[in-house]
């Protein structure tokens, strides 16, 4: 049994206060795969702990976009079957990961804000809460920092995922975002796209990803990482993968866990917030194992 969790990869320290949350989070998860959860039910309440903290980018901490909305995007995937599901700019649904989660069970697997939302609403999930004021007004500082536009682009993420084996040898993996500060409304990342930010084969791995979501997307890094576990030890193919967007320019931060029970946490930035659970006990950190060129 393991469940890696992540709260985003970027140039900030992460807060001593979101550690917190991914130990508790990391002891939930784990403490339901130990009593036969499966990995999937696994990743879907991880992820709604760090979702409803409000201290990450996603659920309640979502970041908005330019127009002062919050349109969020998660997905899930199961190694077992491939089933997946994701939800695309979903908008007023507290548990973006939840409803994905509903679309596994669909045959459309991927839904946008609207549709999206419907379903959501129509299986009783929670709205989300209101924007309140400080979070508008931190969002008009972003947009007015047109210098550090770019920063916010490129270097700040805290997007949250998960990744768990349980004890049928199941993989899955899932993935839960606000996007970027400021963006603008329409901008879709890499975590709602299945291989992009998120992918699950058992026999294989599972993989989340966070950062800088068009370097992900343009090398479909979750599904290159997954392929590649076929062929070279995990930690040997994440790095690989790191060492390619870092060459085009991008920066990520992963989490994987391979078909043999090992464990990679991995980033080309400064800093990824994560923590584990396995037999050994829980570990929470500020970073994993550091990718450079
Ligand atoms: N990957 C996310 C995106 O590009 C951002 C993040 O990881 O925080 O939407």
């Amino acid at each position: 049994l393991i469940l890696i969790v992540h709260g985003g990869a970027g140039k900030r320290k992460p807060p001593r206060k979101s550690l917190g949350i991914i130990s508790e989070c990391v002891s939930h998860g784990y403490g339901l795969l130990k009593a036969g959860a499966s990995a999937l039910d696994a990743v879907v309440e991880a992820i709604k702990v760090l979702e409803d903290s409000g201290a990450f980018n996603a659920g309640s901490g979502g970041n908005l976009q330019w127009d002062g909305t919050r349109r969020l995007d998660a997905s899930v995937m199961e190694g077992k079957s491939l089933r997946a599901g994701s939800v695309v700019g979903i908008e007023r649904i507290k548990n973006p990961i939840s409803a994905a989660r509903i679309l596994m069970d669909f045959p459309h697997i991927m839904m946008t804000n609207r549709g999206a939302a419907k379903i959501a609403r129509a299986f009783g999930l929670d709205p989300l809460p209101e924007v309140d004021e400080r979070t508008l007004k931190g969002l008009e500082r972003n947009k007015k920092r047109e210098r550090t536009m770019m920063k916010l682009y490129t270097e700040i993420f805290s997007t949250v995922g998960a990744v768990a084996l349980d004890g049928g040898e199941n993989l899955a993996a899932g993935t839960s975002t606000g996007g970027i500060s400021a963006m603008l409304p329409g901008r879709v990342g890499d975590s709602p796209v299945i291989g992009a930010g998120v992918y699950a084969e058992n026999g294989l791995g599972a993989i989340s990803c966070t950062g800088m979501g068009e370097s992900i997307l343009r090398l479909a890094l979750a599904k290159e990482i997954c392929m590649n576990l076929a062929i070279m030890p995990a930690s040997r193919a994440v790095r690989f993968s790191l060492k390619r967007l870092l060459g085009i320019g991008g920066s990520a931060g992963v989490i994987v866990i391979d078909s043999k029970a090992r464990k990679v946490l991995m980033q080309t930035t400064d800093y990824m917030a994560s923590g584990y659970a396995d037999k050994s006990g829980i570990r929470v950190g500020e970073k994993g194992i550091a990718v450079g060129k």
